[in-house]
């Protein structure tokens, strides 16, 4: 029986490379090991992909009665929807512990780094396994991008010292150089419809029983949203609306003046402002500091709808 290797719902980056390094290692390791997908790739991913020749994991989103490894998640919303009906053999992860159970014991990598292909490359060094070069590539553009190159209050040493080694391995001379090509492609927001935009890596949050979506969109350039952000509003109100949801947020980061501006759509804008200290006017705020929305951002929601 094959075992399935998929990261969370409306897959980023880390989420495509540590599934496919991760089937790469198990199959050195001697299980018939599979990347997956659960939805379609964004336009970083896909250049990645690209840029060291690989093809695109296969979607799957069942995965009753299937030996399957999650990464980059351990959130069950995050997770295919049947996965409790799934053997779950192990995760990787480096978010704060999610509603994830499993029937039997697991193999757990979860670590409070930048990225999960950090751990994944940890792994490959706990098993003596040689990283190949176009692994390697893969790898380092995700670290790059899940620590917003390395400027992310995620980021730690391991992570830049996995970028050094990999980077290497994969003869990429300037990883910091091919961090800001990531970064624009990441930007590229001309022609793309609003709802993919406000979709591109949105996450939905159970909050102490109040339902939560925050998206988040990377750019080298804040003021190319400009244009658009009236829009973005619009249709961050219907996909609330649509979703049920209590909040729906949209965080557009700056990597360079290194803070994001939030976009608010809510049933109660005074729980927002709660959680960050902060003024919300004509549904925005500006986050001064702000990259990360695993650290700098989920936290606060979740302490305020705590209550
Ligand atoms: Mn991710
Ligand atoms: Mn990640």
């Amino acid at each position: 029986m094959a075992l399935y290797i998929t990261g969370h719902k409306i897959p980023d980056s880390d989420s495509i490379c540590s599934a496919i390094a991760l089937a790469y290692l198990k199959n050195q390791l001697g299980i018939e090991a599979i990347a997956c997908k659960q939805g379609d790739i964004n336009p970083e991913s896909a250049f990645i992909l690209e840029k060291f020749g690989f093809d695109e994991p296969m979607t799957k989103t069942s995965y009753a009665g299937e030996d399957t490894f999650i990464t980059d998640t351990t959130d069950l919303a995050l997770c295919p929807d049947d996965i409790l009906d799934a053997n779950v053999v192990g995760v990787v992860d480096h978010h704060k512990l999610g509603d994830l159970t499993t029937s039997t014991p697991l193999e757990g990598w979860i670590r409070p780094v930048g990225c999960s292909n950090t751990i994944v490359k940890e792994m490959f060094d706990h098993h003596n396994v040689e990283i190949p070069a176009d692994i390697a590539g893969i790898m380092t553009c995700a670290i790059l991008s899940d620590t917003v190159i390395f400027k992310s209050p995620t980021c730690t040493d391991e992570d830049v010292k996995a970028v050094e080694e990999l980077s290497k391995i994969a003869g990429i001379e300037d990883p910091k150089a091919l961090g800001m090509e990531l970064f624009k492609v990441k930007s590229a927001v001309e022609g793309t419809p609003m709802r993919d935009l406000v979709l591109r890596d949105f996450k939905a949050f159970d909050m102490s029983g109040t339902q939560v979506g925050i998206g988040q969109l990377e750019t080298v350039d804040l003021s190319m949203f400009d244009e658009i952000k009236a829009d973005l509003l619009e249709d961050l109100g219907k996909l609330k609306e649509e979703k049920g949801l209590h909040s729906a947020l949209l965080l557009l980061t700056d990597i360079m003046q290194e803070g994001s501006e939030l976009l608010v759509v809510s049933d109660d804008i005074s729980k927002i402002e709660e959680a960050f200290g902060a003024t919300v006017s004509d549904d925005k705020v500006w986050l001064n500091g702000v990259l990360s929305r695993k650290k700098q951002v989920v936290p606060f929601l979740e302490k305020v709808f705590r209550g």
